[in-house]
């Protein structure tokens, strides 16, 4: 099991290793076989008067567009006990094609199994993030997570095939099982952690960065309280295109769409997704992904989610801040003939392949030929006669890029963790350059983000500075097309100016909240893309 760096000496024991080490801790157990029948429950006329259970606060209502009938009764609303249909918890129909049920788990567990090539020389950073119908890895852990597949019988039956393989069997971090493990490694360190595990604020083992957009918290508890705060409009903006597909970048709007409406990504485009929001585009609080994440996935696992969203945030785990994913580069490779954006990004479907990754570019002849022209900021999906709209790209990432590296360097350079004195009260902001990237302006404005106590100033504190050396490296994940140091050459010729959104921050004024006039008078934040997505006008007050 993993073992989380030690606080005092610094000393991060190498991730890798650690998940090397995994079987050493012991022969992990096989799966204990399932009851082939259950008990009769008996008499299940349950006949007398029933309350229903307190319905708030429903941390699903966002999903339901129907009443949630479920509890109505002890034994369900036909009094059968059977599992609840969609309909019966009030939520809204299933957009995903995947299928969920020990059934389906199982079969889809025989197929792979019984390819044995496929099972045995499994290397996770060989599959496709842009493969599709079918998928390149198997798509088996929303039903670890639902638990219609057991974890154990799944690695077992892995093993067991690369046990008896006669040829050369891949190995731990990259093989399946290896996959396993790295799902065994983030529930050890979140064990290990607690609540503070899914947030920076308070967490000793997860690097303070000052994002756009960063958590409040709850003063009396430490804890993040749900909200964040809209340090500039124009991050708000980035991330609310981001999350509804509308950045205009296609390989990143595809990912988003199929996230959105399948609940499911391969690895590397969650990787891709993720760094675009955070330390490789957006410089947005990669707790604002994990929390879409948590929204979208069907196999949302919360330590999964939160271990990994630091990861590609290089906030823990991983300390790699130069290599950062291009939308451009990075899907070409592939897929050069842009299949997945096709199929994810209709809108584009007949652009010519040398413009797939980078429609901005293409001559207006051209666009008109594909029948979408490339422009506006994605509030409109049609012209007037019915001619498609895409959006232009949000920024120009090669810029992007720059500052997010040179912001990341200072903040590795500062070195601070979220339990560090000066992050917990607030004073963090006094070791960051007054213009530096993220709501770091103001060497003496104490209040405001990621502050749980605000007047407290910490003397003789301990910077710890940052360790820039720990030797991390992903294995799993080579990150083909990910960028080399510095980044690569690709110039994505955006020639727009950053933004496009008819939106500018105004440096010096945080905590300013979007307000949208949806039709439904003026609602914050959260809607401002749904306005987008339906193609009404935003009109951001200030
Ligand atoms: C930002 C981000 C968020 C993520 N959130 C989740 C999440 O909420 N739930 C979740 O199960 N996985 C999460 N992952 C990990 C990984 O992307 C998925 O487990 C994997 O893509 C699931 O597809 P699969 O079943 O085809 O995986 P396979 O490649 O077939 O791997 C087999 C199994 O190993 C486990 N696994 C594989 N990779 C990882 C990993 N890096 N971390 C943990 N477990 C892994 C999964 O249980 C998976 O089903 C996240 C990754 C990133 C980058």
């Amino acid at each position: 099991m993993y073992v989380f760096h030690d606080y005092e000496t610094d000393d991060c024991s190498h991730l890798i290793d650690s998940i090397q080490a995994g079987p050493k801790v012991g022969e992990i157990p096989r799966p204990i076989p399932a009851p082939l029948t259950i008990p009769d429950p008996g008499e299940t006329t349950l006949d007398f008067e029933q309350n229903q259970p307190p319905q708030e606060p429903d941390i699903n209502a966002i999903q339901r567009d129907g009443q949630e009938i479920s509890y109505a009764k002890l034994a369900g609303p036909n009094g059968d006990f059977a599992v609840p249909t969609m309909e019966e918890l009030g939520l809204k129909p299933a957009t995903t094609s995947h299928r969920g049920g020990e059934t389906v788990a199982l079969k889809a567990l025989d197929e792979i199994i019984a390819n044995e090539k496929y099972t045995a020389t499994f290397e996770k950073p060989k599959t496709a993030p842009t493969a599709f119908l079918p998928q390149a890895t198997t798509l088996l852990s929303p039903h670890m997570h639902f638990g219609s597949l057991s974890c154990r019988l799944f690695y077992w039956r892995a093993q067991d095939v690369v046990t008896n393989y006669a040829g050369k069997a891949s190995q731990p971090p990259t093989s399946l099982t290896g996959q396993l493990l790295f799902r065994d490694m983030y529930f050890g360190a979140q064990a290990s952690l607690g609540y503070k595990f899914g947030q920076a604020y308070g967490n000793s083992h997860c690097r303070f960065i000052p994002w756009h957009l960063p958590s409040q918290i709850d003063p009396q508890t430490g804890l993040i309280n749900g909200s964040y705060q809209t340090d500039t409009p124009l991050a708000e903006t980035w991330f609310h295109r981001w999350k509804y597909g509308i950045t205009g970048f296609p390989w990143i709007d595809g990912l988003m769409r199929q996230l959105r409406h399948e609940g499911w990504l391969h690895h590397l485009g969650r990787h891709a997704v993720a760094c675009f929001l955070t330390r490789g585009g957006c410089y947005i609080d990669w707790e604002r992904g994990a929390e879409v994440f948590e929204e979208w996935l069907i196999d949302h696992e919360a330590a999964c989610n939160i271990g990994n969203w630091q990861w590609l945030a290089c906030a823990a785990f991983f300390s790699q801040f130069f290599r950062c994913y291009s939308p451009i580069a990075f899907p070409k490779k592939w897929d050069p003939e842009g299949k997945f954006v096709r199929h994810y990004v209709p809108e584009l479907k007949d652009f010519p392949a040398k413009y797939i990754y980078e429609p901005w570019k293409a001559p207006v002849v051209d666009q008109k030929r594909a029948g979408c022209l490339v422009r506006g900021d994605g509030s409109t999906v049609a012209e007037e006669g019915g001619v498609k709209v895409y959006p232009r790209p949000m920024f120009d990432f090669d810029e992007r890029r720059t500052v997010c590296i040179k912001a990341m360097k200072s903040a590795y350079g500062v070195g601070l963790y979220g339990d560090h004195p000066k992050v917990l009260d607030g004073t963090w902001r006094e070791l960051f350059p007054d213009d530096g990237e993220g709501p770091t302006e103001g060497k003496n404005a104490i209040e405001a983000a990621m502050s749980g106590s605000k007047t407290r100033i910490m003397k003789d504190v301990d910077t710890r500075d940052g360790d820039m050396g720990v030797d991390e490296d992903e294995g799993e994940a080579a990150e083909r097309g990910g960028e080399g140091r510095g980044g690569d050459n690709d110039n994505n010729g955006v020639e727009d100016e950053a933004g496009d959104t008819g939106i500018k921050a105004r440096p010096g004024k945080r905590n300013r909240e979007i307000l949208v006039n949806t039709g439904k008078g003026k609602e914050k934040g959260q809607v401002t893309v749904d306005g987008l997505m339906k193609g009404k006008k935003v009109k951001v007050k200030r």
